[in-house]
């Protein structure tokens, strides 16, 4: 028996990375998981591994930045796999720039992916989970919502969804729904191998760099991300509602 069984969660920007794990993983306690990215084809691994689990799952190409396509996503999801119950936000880019070079561009696409993506994710999802008295929402902040150079947008952000995660856990207790962030700090993914090579750097070197100043002597890997998430989605978490957990190796920044 998992802790999940019968559950049906959403988790945004599946295709790859902490998203992917965090499918995954919420597929290993039951759940059927809507894995939601831009590209329906990057999320075949993702989808394959879950069904080698016997749980069902389906992609959903959707840009969460686009109200209706969202709205449409989890009404299908609804009709596809059954009530939503979990909604995991994980969807993000980074664009990162000081801020005397931060584009008008670059600053909106971070805040519109990250900020309005989750609101219009949420404020889709929500309402299965108020109809079944059950829900558990989990947003994704990050150590740089505590102050990141070069990150005015992204930390704009990763702060922003600190102030949901609060206010959403005020609204929708009442309906018996969990609403909770996690922050993780540097995790081995895609984004942070990115983030390496755009400044000329071995991404190898940069880890162990960051892993040298962690205090747990090691950087994150999306698993640590995904087990967190997981318990915050169960009901073992059931008392938990409106934090925000850093995941980081760390007291909080490393
Ligand atoms: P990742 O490997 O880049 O994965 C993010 C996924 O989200 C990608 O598949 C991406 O698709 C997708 N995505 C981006 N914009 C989207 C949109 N508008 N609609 C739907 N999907 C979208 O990143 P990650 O490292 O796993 O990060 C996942 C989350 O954790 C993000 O919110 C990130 O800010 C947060 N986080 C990461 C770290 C870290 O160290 N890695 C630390 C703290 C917080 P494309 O690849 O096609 O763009």
């Amino acid at each position: 028996m998992g802790k999940l069984d019968g559950r049906v969660a959403i988790v945004t920007g599946a295709a790859q990375g902490i998203g992917q794990a965090e499918a995954i993983r919420l597929a290993e306690e039951g759940a059927d998981v809507a894995v939601v990215d831009l590209r329906a084809t990057a999320c075949e691994d993702t989808v394959a591994a879950i069904r080698g689990l016997h749980r069902k799952a389906n992609a959903y190409e959707v840009d969460v930045t686009n109200s209706d396509a969202v709205n449409s996503m989890v009404d299908q999801v609804n009709r596809d796999l059954g009530p939503v119950g979990i909604l995991v936000n994980n969807a993000g880019i980074t664009r990162d720039n000081l801020v005397f070079r931060m584009s008008d561009d670059d600053w909106f696409k971070v805040i519109q992916t990250h900020l309005t993506g989750s609101f219009y994710c949420t404020r889709a999802a929500q309402a299965s989970m108020v109809q079944q008295r059950w829900g558990k929402i989990v947003y994704t902040s990050s150590t740089s919502a505590l102050g990141n150079r070069g990150q005015i947008n992204y930390s704009t952000a990763k702060a922003g969804l600190q102030g949901m995660t609060r206010t959403m856990a005020v609204e929708l207790g009442p309906f018996n729904i969990n609403v909770n962030a996690v922050a993780p700090g540097f995790i081995d993914t895609e984004m942070t191998r990115a983030t390496a090579r755009r400044i000329g750097r071995d991404p190898e070197e940069v880890k162990a760099e960051r892993a040298q100043n962690i205090p747990l002597r090691r950087v994150g890997v999306p698993r640590d991300i995904a087990n967190v998430v997981t318990f915050l989605c169960t009901d073992e978490a059931s008392f938990v509602t409106g934090q925000v957990i850093y995941i980081s190796g760390s007291p909080g920044r490393a």
